[in-house]
């Protein structure tokens, strides 16, 4: 882990120099995120100097990674650096760990990976030991379902809205088409690559486009293209404070997804204001770098056709 740390330092290091990054006007790198999470002081300078000094030009991944994964980063964070340089957009100037419940974030060039999210990753199940476990608690909740709406049904419990009896009755429905089919349950665990396409509906989409890919290697990939995404609406076309602050691919992505299709996760909907366009335009262009075009928005492909061709 050290020896993937060292090397991971150098890439963050080589990012660092790139003189892409904007700078203040005293000389040091310009922020635009807090990074709370990374146990920064609260005083906004001595925050950005925590910053500096702690995190930029270093890498420090998750204490428990996989070695397998650890590599995978690194191996990604050069792939990323090439790209960047061909785009002419700044390469990610850190690699840290973070306790969060989401998988990773990114923001400034730095790549915070969820110390939480590493741990279950480590801590793999078998995918039969992991249905197993899911099964007992689906059919404990399905006994639950089934217990109150006999109490319904038998008079013991009234006054029930027929609105919620009837999510009730969806409910036991859908734990009973789980438990009945092994392949959608290892789907609904996230441990077989869903099956969901253009067609299905919403309601098979998995949670976020990782689950479209069954091993873990795969969708750690899956996951750091999603946040290199970030980090190509974040800087491509940046030239100064100003454009820093509100990034050219941000305004262009707002409006793009004014007009998007069928788009190919659930992830990208019901977040902040700025969110979704942006979890729009990461999860569909992690899919198209992880070769499922298949299920890439069709507004959104002559973009992905664009960054191609500038090398990203
Ligand atoms: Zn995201």
């Amino acid at each position: 882990m050290s020896q993937a740390n060292r090397l991971g330092t150098e890439i963050a290091a080589y990012g660092r120099k790139s003189d892409k990054w904007v700078k203040d006007p005293d000389g040091t790198e310009h922020i635009r995120f807090d990074h709370s999470g990374l146990g920064l002081p609260k005083q906004w300078d001595k925050r950005k100097q925590g910053l500096r000094d702690r995190y930029l030009g270093k890498s420090k991944m998750p204490k428990k990674m996989p070695i397998e994964l650890a590599n995978l980063t690194n191996k990604k964070a050069i792939e990323f650096a090439e790209r960047c340089d061909k785009a002419g957009m700044p390469p990610l100037r850190s690699f840290t760990n973070v306790r969060s419940a989401s998988w990773a974030s990114m923001g400034d060039g730095v790549l915070a990976m969820s110390g939480k999210h590493i741990d279950d990753l480590a801590s793999y199940k078998a995918p039969e030991i992991a249905l197993k476990e899911a099964r007992e608690g689906w059919k404990a909740s399905l006994d639950y379902h089934v217990l109150t709406l006999e109490r319904v049904e038998s008079g013991q419990y009234t006054n029930v809205s027929a609105e919620v009896l009837k999510e009730t009755k969806k409910e036991i429905r859908r734990l009973k088409k789980l438990l009945k089919d092994d392949n959608a349950g290892l789907e609904k665990i996230g441990r077989a690559a869903s099956s969901w396409k253009f067609g299905d509906g919403p309601s098979k989409k998995p949670f976020n486009s990782a689950y479209y890919f069954a091993s873990v290697e795969e969708q750690w990939e899956s996951t750091l293209e999603h946040e290199f995404s970030h980090h190509i609406h974040q800087t491509l076309g940046v030239t100064d404070i100003g454009s820093y602050q509100y990034p050219p691919m941000e305004a262009r992505l707002i409006q793009l997804h004014k007009t998007h299709g069928e788009n190919a996760t659930l992830y990208a909907e019901g977040q902040g204001a700025n969110r979704p366009p942006m979890e729009w335009f990461a999860e569909n262009r992690s899919l198209w770098k992880m070769g499922r075009e298949d299920i890439v928005d069709q507004t959104i492909k002559p973009l992905m056709k664009e960054l191609d061709d500038m090398g990203l």
